[in-house]
């Protein structure tokens, strides 16, 4: 089979290899699509704090079982499943109470080991969510908005609740979403004008390219951008919350004063944890369609040749890399 190897910074190939078989712990599934992120663009040009090269990335996936190992799951040969992509331990502190998102040595596929930009993975039955009703293209994004439904579960949303969501990425679009669906009065906030336009046209919010002066009782920061994530503390109203989504590998700084005059309290939000049935539900539901998320396409064997075509188009809110059938 044809695999999508990312050699080295900038540098793509594709590349013949041994196609996996489903074994004693694995199923065999066949990869369908793989939603492009901002991590991968990291990757891509070398950024990305943890990577190592060569590295087939792809981790915003979904495909349909091929071969399942025998035993005890509620799982079927054909079903089309989203791959959840966290590897925690399931043993250290983190994970023995509840909060494997934050696994002290978590792995990710397509990040610390190979993932989905290949037509075949072996994947361990329990990171399989199968829906019959979700389509592949949404499938494929229930990982980016588990990281959006994390996030507004970390800050304790209640409905009613004045909300800021700074950035109009994938993500930060999936949290204002969930804050939607919590029952929050949602502002975001964005300097690209398309951006905009596009959430004011998708979602029932108020859009913004600065917020002002007025105060949210929740912030969340999905640019990780350090001056942004510095101005969010002001954001805060008076008792109020905020979420980094947003990762930053570098020091932030705010005024104390600030911070303790408003009594705010700070949160990271980092991946998400049992969240994949629960988005399912809610899309299954038809409380929301991630599908016009969707806005640029490519086959996998266009990757080499069209990935940084991605970042150069405006408008692009999701792109998603079809795999055909060998
Ligand atoms: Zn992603
Ligand atoms: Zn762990």
């Amino acid at each position: 089979m044809l695999q999508v190897v990312l050699e080295k910074p900038e540098h793509f190939t594709v590349r013949e290899a041994e196609p996996p078989t489903g074994d004693a712990n694995n199923a065999l599934v066949r990869v369908n699509r793989i939603g492009v992120c901002g991590t991968d663009i990291h990757a891509y040009y070398g950024r990305h704090p943890f990577i190592r090269y060569p590295v087939v990335l792809g981790h915003e996936l979904s495909g349909t079982i091929l071969e399942l190992p025998t035993g005890n799951h509620e799982l079927n040969v054909g079903d089309r499943v989203s791959i959840e992509p966290f590897r925690p331990c399931g043993d250290c502190h983190a994970c023995k109470r509840g909060k494997s998102n934050c696994c002290l040595t978590m792995a990710l596929i397509g990040i610390h080991i190979d993932g989905g930009m290949q037509p075949l993975i072996r994947v361990p039955p329990q990171y399989l969510y199968s829906s019959s009703r979700l389509t592949l293209d949404q499938l494929a994004m229930i990982e980016p908005l588990s990281i959006g439904s994390h996030a507004v579960q970390r800050s304790g949303l209640q409905a009613g609740e004045n909300v800021l969501v700074v950035g109009a990425g994938p993500i930060g679009i999936a949290t204002a979403q969930f804050a939607l669906l919590a029952g929050a009065s949602v502002t975001v906030m964005e300097l690209n004008e398309e951006r905009r336009k596009w959430v004011s046209k998708h979602l029932a919010v108020e859009t913004t390219a600065d917020s002002g002066e007025a105060c949210y009782e929740v912030v969340y920061d999905a640019t990780g951008n350090p001056q942004a994530m510095e101005k969010s503390f002001e954001r805060c109203a008076h008792g109020g919350r905020l979420v980094f989504v947003g990762i930053l590998k570098a020091r932030i700084g705010f005024d104390d004063e600030l911070l303790h005059r408003r009594e705010l309290t700070l949160f990271a939000s980092r991946n998400s944890c049992g969240d994949f049935p629960r988005i399912i539900e809610l899309i299954e539901q038809g409380r929301f369609d991630p599908s016009p998320w969707v806005t640029h396409r490519m086959q996998l064997a266009e990757v080499p040749s069209r990935f940084t075509e991605l970042f150069e188009t405006s408008g692009l809110i999701k792109a998603l890399i079809e795999v055909p059938e060998e």
